[in-house]
């Protein structure tokens, strides 16, 4: 059985004096008109603030100078994501390429790859997508059925994704294919590939979301041609290297600071004297989100350690969006507001927006019961 723990971790006092610092920037952006704060911080796309950020050292924090990076810790990179979020700042361009592609390319990507791609990034200036969901394999990834042929120096690759989150914005994205036919064992014979999406052999498509947005995308491949040198690890490794990013992108912040916005301007909207059943449900909330965000910074820890909590954040995961997704929820029940879409419409259009895409929280990165059965598993229960 996994065991399974959540060391207390205490931030570090540079971590504590950089949350100063990040407060003050991005305060001073707000004064000076360059964003509103949003409620949709972390899907806001703004390579302007990217930029601002990279000058600062706010992106690749954690990778070595020599790719542009910081050399800092998980843990000071842990609160720069979190005021970022907690203040509503647009760092949508950026959030994949320093939360997991980026990191994907320092431990398996070749020399070149982190030669040319990992100082852009931390610059700000370089934006990635996720290539893993397609039309009949998204909590079954490894039904995926985009494939990659061998050719003279690299792979062709034919097949389509969905879902993908920011393609149209985004330069490059990691696209996860078959390289050999499945075998008994369903996770051999899967690639990751470095794809430039300015290359020729690759369209992306819109799909506008339920309130008619435009995050998603399916890009399709035909014959798209990737160097050797931009494949991730060894070719057929694709099912452990996509595992462990999972594990980057499920234990942050942005899993339960989604409606964060919501709840800040619902208990202002509640006012100084709530009445028992709002105190209570506000005390409720406020005690959850110590007790995730705590969960959380251990497992920042154990990445620090170099661990690979993948149950652990798997876990944070589940109840983090579970916890961002009932925000939503019971206030439209507390609060006397009927929630609208029309912009400018402050609280209300607030409430709107988030109910429209809270649905998404629990599925985006893998969907609860697929959480639920790695925990299960973790725990020795199945
Ligand atoms: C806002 C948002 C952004 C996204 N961005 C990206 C992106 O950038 N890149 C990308 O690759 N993907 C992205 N996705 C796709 C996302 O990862 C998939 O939607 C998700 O993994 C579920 O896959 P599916 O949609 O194919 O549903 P399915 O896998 O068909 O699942 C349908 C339902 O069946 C349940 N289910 C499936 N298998 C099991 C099982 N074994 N046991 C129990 N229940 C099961 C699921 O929990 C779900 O409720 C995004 C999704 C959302 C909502």
């Amino acid at each position: 059985m996994h065991e399974f723990r959540f060391e207390p971790v205490r931030l570090p006092a540079a971590a504590e004096a950089l949350r100063g610092e990040v407060r003050a920037f991005i305060a001073a952006e707000v004064a000076q008109g360059a964003f509103t704060p949003s409620r949709n911080s972390w899907s806001s796309f703004d390579p302007d603030f990217s930029r601002k950020c990279g000058e600062r050292g706010y992106i690749g924090m954690r990778w070595p100078k020599q790719y542009g990076g910081h050399d800092r810790s998980a843990l000071e990179r842990y609160v720069v994501t979190e005021e970022m979020l907690a203040g509503g700042a647009p760092v949508g361009a950026h959030w994949i390429a320093d939360r997991q592609s980026g990191q994907q390319i320092l431990r398996y990507g070749s020399d070149r790859a982190k030669r040319t791609i990992l100082p852009k990034i931390a610059a700000g200036a370089c934006f990635f997508s996720i290539g893993m969901s397609e039309p009949d394999s998204g909590s079954d990834l490894a039904a995926v059925r985009t494939r990659a042929a061998r050719v003279e120096g690299g792979w062709n690759i034919s097949g389509t994704k969905v879902w993908t989150s920011g393609a149209h914005q985004a330069n490059y994205l990691i696209a996860l294919a078959r390289t050999s036919a499945k075998e008994e064992d369903r996770h051999a014979g899967m690639t990751q590939f470095i794809v430039d999406l300015s290359h020729p052999g690759v369209s992306v498509r819109p799909i506008y979301n339920l309130y008619g947005g435009h995050d998603f995308n399916e890009v399709v491949f035909d014959e798209f041609f990737v160097a050797d040198d931009m494949v991730m690890g060894e070719a057929g490794t694709g099912w452990k290297l996509v595992t462990g990013e999972l594990a980057f992108e499920r234990s942050g912040p942005d899993r339960f600071l989604s409606t964060y916005q919501l709840l800040v301007e619902s208990i202002r909207m509640i006012g100084p004297d709530p009445d028992e059943r709002c105190a209570n449900e506000i005390g409720r909330f406020v005690a959850h989100l110590a007790t995730l965000r705590r969960m959380s910074v251990s497992v920042a820890g154990m990445l620090e350690r170099g661990a690979q909590p993948i149950v652990e954040a798997a876990l944070v995961k589940d109840v983090g969006t579970a916890f961002e997704r009932e925000i939503p929820e019971t206030f439209r029940h507390l609060i006397p507001t009927e929630p609208t879409l029309g912009e400018g419409a402050g609280y209300a259009e607030l409430l709107g927006m988030t109910i429209l895409r809270a649905p998404g929280f629990t599925i985006r990165g893998g969907t609860r019961e697929i959480l639920r059965g790695m925990i299960a598993r973790g725990l020795g229960l199945r």
